[in-house]
């Protein structure tokens, strides 16, 4: 007579061959089981984990988008492997879930930018728009040139409140962007106030270095924040110095015209200092072209 022991671990082994011949019924589960190239000796201790595995595979047969994954972990399948002794699984990204980390690596670093201006494209610029004309040109004259020449000006672009600037300039980082050009989209005063709370020597340091040295570069907003001679001469005039020794394009949006902004870099709270603010409105003239829109206010609050 067997020994308890050894009797159980056959009734065990016997349910494991069991539910693993009934799991054979199903052709998906036979197919994978077939790919895996391993023993059935070996392949019954996980006849469970390879159902979950088909049922995952299902759920992306019928699936049309991230938003709508049945899967266990988002954008994820349960996955097996074939190791020397064992089968390991592993959570393996979907198609959709491969296009968007692609996605993500090829998008700008935003600071403080709304989801309109993060996902603005040049195909959905309102064309109809005469007060855009001159601007839409120019986008599309650097959006071709800079595919052959890296080092071209970039622009500042002034005129009045939700015309769109933010939008326009957006709209052609985030298309080249895709292309493979480093970009940073950068809410100008909100920056600012970020790299001044930085905690650490490091952090500070990292966050100017992808500011200076990315390969399209947007100040958005200029003019809004509080000039002082630390944001005026430690902050922009450094990144405008270093963008202008390594010809790096740089896009301004502002209420102010260029003229207007001297004034106001020349204004700190410790006095009126013309001659550092025309240094700094002398860098941004080399870096860009100077373009004026006026247009309907398209902000909806
Ligand atoms: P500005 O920077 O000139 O103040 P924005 O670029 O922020 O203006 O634009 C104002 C609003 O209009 C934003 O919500 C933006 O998403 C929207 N907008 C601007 N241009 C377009 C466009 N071509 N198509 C769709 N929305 C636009
Ligand atoms: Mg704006």
């Amino acid at each position: 007579m067997k020994k308890t022991e050894e009797l159980i671990t056959s009734i065990d082994e016997k349910e494991l061959i069991d539910n693993y011949n009934e799991a054979l019924n199903d052709p998906d589960f036979k197919k994978l089981v077939g790919k895996l190239k391993i023993t059935d000796d070996k392949v019954i201790n996980y006849t469970s984990k390879l159902q979950r595995t088909v049922s995952e595979l299902n759920n992306c047969k019928r699936c049309k988008g991230l938003g709508s994954c049945k899967n266990s972990v988002e954008g994820c399948v349960f996955f097996p492997h074939n190791d020397e002794y064992r089968i390991r699984f592993d959570y393996v990204a979907c198609k959709y879930k491969k296009q968007a980390l692609e996605r993500e690596k090829m998008a700008p670093i935003f600071y403080k930018e709304p989801l309109s201006i993060r996902t603005a494209s040049l195909s959905d610029i309102d064309l109809t728009d005469k007060n855009r004309i001159e601007v839409i040109r120019w986008i599309k004259k650097f959006y071709k040139e800079y595919q052959t020449n890296k080092n071209i000006k970039g622009l500042y672009l002034h005129g009045s409140f939700g015309s769109g600037k933010t939008y326009m300039i957006s709209a052609l980082l985030n298309e080249l962007s895709a292309l493979g050009a480093k970009c940073v989209i950068m809410y100008y005063p909100e920056m600012l106030l970020n790299l001044k709370s930085c905690l650490f020597e490091d952090e500070f340091r990292t966050t100017m270095e992808s500011i200076k040295t990315c390969d399209l570069l947007l100040f958005d907003d200029i003019g809004a924040e509080v000039v002082s001679e630390w944001n005026r001469d430690e902050i922009l005039g450094t990144i405008l110095q270093y963008r202008m020794d390594y010809k790096l394009p740089t896009f301004f949006t502002s209420n102010l015209t260029i003229a207007e902004l001297e004034a106001n870099l020349s204004n700190t709270k410790r006095g009126v200092d013309i001659v550092k603010a025309k240094r700094i409105i002398e860098r941004i003239k080399q870096l860009s072209d100077d373009l004026e829109m006026i247009s309907e206010n398209r902000r909806h609050n």
